[in-house]
């Protein structure tokens, strides 16, 4: 079964995310827990926590299929200590959110060495971040999200998410999170039937499968390897339309979300219906 969604707005308040994302069409769903684009949110109110609760179940959607997305502004390789901190302090903080909305995953992007630090070094911190997180909570998973290697981001090799992995104690509780569009910007060839296979091959080598627990559907503006991030929608891009079609096709990736985050709101049930009508008996 594939759980295919998007990252639907929280501008109606958190308690409507599952209505907007059941509107859709949609199987699965990503929301942010907090303002992305600020450090300090206010606390959720239990009355929104229940009626966000009592959304999932009236329209089915389980844990499994919410992926809720962290600030923009947390950098958990952050070399400044104090940016640090702050980071670390708002990354708990989208847990401990998490955890009271009954969600049991928490995606981000692994952080930024920003030419001050070595990557290795700013990997390092990265994976102490998420363990000190995974210190203070419970029952929420970690999943790194891979990246398509603008700037100083790291993340965006499947080495980089393995390094990172490797250095968190708890492996029941860290996964990842596979965005198209990124890892076409990062060079990895999905485009292809050959490029297809071995990217997932090669995922399943250094990372493994096992650590699989959402992906973002996108296609990509720019060329393969050109390392920019910039989404576009459903075969507008350089992915090409024969992707999605394989993608939906391959039982490796069912069970879990699977969302979208293309620039145009506005056609996301149609996009959601055209993947499911992709599926082959
Ligand atoms: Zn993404
Ligand atoms: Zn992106």
């Amino acid at each position: 079964m594939k759980y295919v969604g998007a990252h639907v707005s929280m501008s109606d308040g958190i308690a409507n995310t599952p209505v907007k994302a059941n509107e859709i069409g949609a199987k699965a769903f990503a929301l942010f827990t907090r303002q992305p684009q600020r450090w300090k949110s206010a606390a959720l109110k239990s009355a929104d926590i229940e009626a966000f609760k009592n959304h999932c179940l009236e329209f089915g959607y389980t844990s499994d299929q919410i992926l809720p997305h962290d600030s923009f502004l947390i950098n958990l390789g952050a070399p400044d200590s104090e940016k640090l901190a702050k980071s670390r302090e708002a990354f708990l903080d989208e847990f401990n959110r998490a955890h009271a909305l009954g969600l049991t995953m928490v995606n981000f992007h692994p952080g930024s060495h920003l030419n001050e630090i070595a990557p290795e070094a700013c990997l390092d911190l990265i994976a102490e971040s998420i363990n000190i997180a995974l210190d203070q909570t419970e029952g929420v998973k970690a999943v790194i999200e891979n990246t398509a290697g603008q700037g100083s981001n790291l993340g965006f090799k499947f080495e980089q998410l393995a390094h990172i992995i490797d250095k968190v104690t708890d492996k029941s509780r860290v996964g990842v999170c596979i965005d198209t569009c990124h890892s076409f910007a990062a060079g990895y060839d999905f485009g292809s039937p050959e490029g297809y296979e071995h990217t997932w091959n090669e995922f399943d080598r250094i990372i493994g499968f096992k650590y699989l627990c959402g992906m973002h559907i996108n296609d990509s503006k720019k060329g393969l390897g050109s390392k920019v991030d910039r989404h576009e929608s459903l075969g507008l891009g350089t992915l090409g339309k024969d992707f999605f079609e394989r993608l939906m096709n391959d039982p490796r990736l069912d069970n879990i979300p699977l969302i979208l985050e293309t620039p145009d709101d506005t056609i996301w049930a149609d996009e959601i219906a055209w993947l499911y009508s992709l599926v082959k008996g």
